[in-house]
């Protein structure tokens, strides 16, 4: 549903991030990037929702072209990618409930001062999204009071609401202790099998890619140095 074919980005500073990646990521799969600092795994991310722009090469979900898209297509487009962050991007001062809201409705201020509430289908939607995450108990703390593995939760339900085909998750455990990042990993796997995602999951750490993703990616300097199942990988790249 995913494919790259000859993607390079070398930023105005000279820096060549990506070289010349092809790639194809199939309905369902869940592939993890790993690689040192430097990689280009963020790059990597960031070509496909276009918050940078490939030098070089096609880019294509489901068949849309994605590196020649502006204005609405390219708005639609990104509607159908969720973003999970490593700093959670969350609003602190907002709930954990309108945290969720502003992945549908972009400005959750703006339903709040004009119509005194949100459209009621994206709030039981929401509700149902946080009570599979298991946050339905704190709808109404607000973002700063959460803990970080609460806080990644918001992240992903937030994520889930666009009803997206693919996950883009650029280091979704750095912030985190290897408990909690297992449960977050764990807890993205299986919402990828319950809706049938793929996803890319940027993740520096070996171990937790090889427990839960169906295929590893290695990244080193811009380059693809391994592609193959879990399994198959021998040592640390
Ligand atoms: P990784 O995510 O694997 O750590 P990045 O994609 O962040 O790798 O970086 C890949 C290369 O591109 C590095 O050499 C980095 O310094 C460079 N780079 C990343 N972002 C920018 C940017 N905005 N401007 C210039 N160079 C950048
Ligand atoms: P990551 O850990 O995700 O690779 P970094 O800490 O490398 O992120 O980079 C953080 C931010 O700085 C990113 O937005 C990245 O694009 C930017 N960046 C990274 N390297 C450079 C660089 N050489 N020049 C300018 N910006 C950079």
């Amino acid at each position: 549903m995913l494919t790259l074919e000859g993607v390079g980005k070398r930023y105005p500073t000279g820096d060549r991030a990506l070289s010349d990646i092809d790639l194809a990521l199939p309905k369902g799969q869940v592939m993890a990037l790993i690689g040192p600092s430097g990689a280009g795994k963020s790059t990597l991310i960031r070509c496909v929702n276009r918050l940078v722009e490939p030098s070089q090469g096609h880019i294509r979900l489901d068949g849309d072209e994605l590196t020649t898209l502006s204005g609405a297509g390219l708005r639609r487009a990104r509607r159908s990618m969720g973003m999970i962050f490593q700093e959670y991007a969350l609003v602190d001062r907002l709930t954990v409930m309108e945290n969720v809201l502003s992945g549908r409705l972009g400005y959750v201020g703006f339903w709040r001062s004009f119509f005194r509430r949100y459209p009621e289908q994206d709030v039981r939607e929401a509700f149902r999204l946080l009570e599979r995450v298991g946050l339905d108990h704190a709808l109404d703390k607000r973002a700063d009071a959460l803990s970080g593995g609460q806080r990644q939760r918001v992240g992903i339900a937030r994520a889930l609401l666009q009803s997206p085909r693919l996950l883009l998750v650029d280091e979704p455990t750095a912030s985190l202790d290897p408990k909690t990042s297992r449960q977050i990993m764990r807890l993205i796997r299986e919402l990828c099998a319950e809706r049938g995602l793929a996803a890319i999951i940027n993740i520096h750490d070996v171990a937790l890619a090889r427990q839960f993703a169906d295929r590893i990616v290695g990244l080193n300097a811009g380059r693809i140095v391994f592609d193959g199942a879990p399994s198959e990988l021998t040592s640390d790249i």
